[in-house]
């Protein structure tokens, strides 16, 4: 349905979308995660035609976005980070007038109309000025854009920034509505977000896609990760005793208490070390205060993961500038511009 292609985006010498690729399939949600600048917005404005790339192609339904813009066009809705509203114009009016520009059928027109806007609870501000809306109207105003037409699919970015809980849960119930007969690309920059709604996550950090799975697997993926945690009576020698002997274990660190030792333990080879540590204890006479396992969330896969990604571009930067050290003056200064618009 949609395939990306080695995607890239420079702006000057940096990188905001790094040969991204993926393929996205009819009727599902999918969820684009990544931190504040990761390059999601960049993404989303090249699939949907917005904005050029450097390297690489998007094909949707099999037209290229560049080369067949019109038709590859049609089968998208996309509600921008910043939604393209007319302020000055009645929510009806300006729907009426989206629904010219996507060529809809005359005939077709108020029905669609009616339709989109009975799904996302605008009927009764219908005739009020866009201007005077809250954020979450307004925020479905710009759905109602995406919807009209009922593209195949529907891409929106950040589609829940700005609102408050219970809005929030309304969009979600209305994506998940909609992809019922469309498939939905959404962004966020907020995990909860992404696992409340989508179907498969793909995490993007530095322009980069670390990750693409459905969220039960990224789980699974990092379930050999968990943690368990040991608190002995007993002091910091006879603790590391006790878990040297036991075969199999995880790395482990140490923390002395008064009058006893927590140890935080990795998982290792053993899947459940805890029985074995209880007899290793008692053994050693030292009762047990504490034992907690704890498995890795999907927070801490979104984390672990983002986290290795931008020390992995930090240490490519720093390597670029210690290379570069010659540099013309001009070129640094441009460096220092961009380095200034990715804050
Ligand atoms: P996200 O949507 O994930 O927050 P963006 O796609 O907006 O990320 O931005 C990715 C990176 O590209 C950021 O470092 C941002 O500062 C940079 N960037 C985005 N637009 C421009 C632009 N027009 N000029 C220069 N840099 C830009
Ligand atoms: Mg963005």
């Amino acid at each position: 349905m949609i395939e990306v292609k080695n995607l890239v985006k420079r702006y000057g010498s940096h990188t905001a979308v790094d040969h991204l690729s993926f393929t996205v399939e009819k009727g599902q949600i999918y969820g684009f995660l990544g931190p504040n600048g990761a390059g999601k917005s960049t993404t989303m404005n090249i699939m949907t035609g917005y904005l050029g790339a450097t390297e690489g192609e998007v094909l949707i339904d099999g037209h290229d976005i560049l080369e067949e813009p019109e038709k590859a066009k049609a089968c998208i809705g996309y509600l921008p980070e910043i939604p393209p509203l007319y302020t000055d114009m009645k929510v009806g009016e300006y729907l009426s007038f989206v629904a010219e520009l996507k060529n809809i059928e005359r005939s077709q027109r108020k029905e669609q109309i009616e339709k989109v806007l009975n799904m996302t609870r605008l009927k009764d501000v219908e005739n009020r000025l866009i201007r005077n809306l809250s954020k979450g109207y307004r925020q479905r105003v710009g759905l109602a854009q995406a919807i009209i037409g009922f593209p195949d699919i529907i891409i929106l970015d950040e589609p829940t920034v700005g609102l408050d809980p219970k809005q929030i849960i309304e969009i979600r119930e209305l994506i998940k509505e909609l992809a019922k007969e469309h498939t939905v690309i959404l962004s966020s920059h907020i995990l909860a977000e992404i696992s409340a709604v989508c179907d498969h996550i793909m995490i993007i950090s530095n322009g980069k896609l670390i990750a693409s799975d459905t969220p039960e697997n990224l789980e699974k993926q990092m379930s050999d990760a968990g943690t368990l945690y040991l608190e002995v009576r007993a002091d910091k020698a006879t603790t590391q005793t006790m878990l040297s002997e036991i075969e199999g274990l995880g790395t482990w660190s140490i923390e002395e208490k008064e009058g006893s030792c927590v140890a935080t333990i990795a998982e290792g080879k053993k899947a459940d070390p805890r029985e074995e540590l209880f007899y290793a204890c008692a053994e050693k006479k030292c009762p047990i205060l504490m034992m907690q396992y704890k498995k890795a969330s999907l927070e801490d896969v979104f984390l672990e993961l983002t986290e290795a990604a931008k020390k992995e571009a930090e240490k490519a930067k720093n390597s670029r500038h210690f290379i570069g050290h010659g540099k013309k003056k001009e070129e640094s200064r441009e460096e220092a511009k961009q380095d200034e618009s990715s804050l």
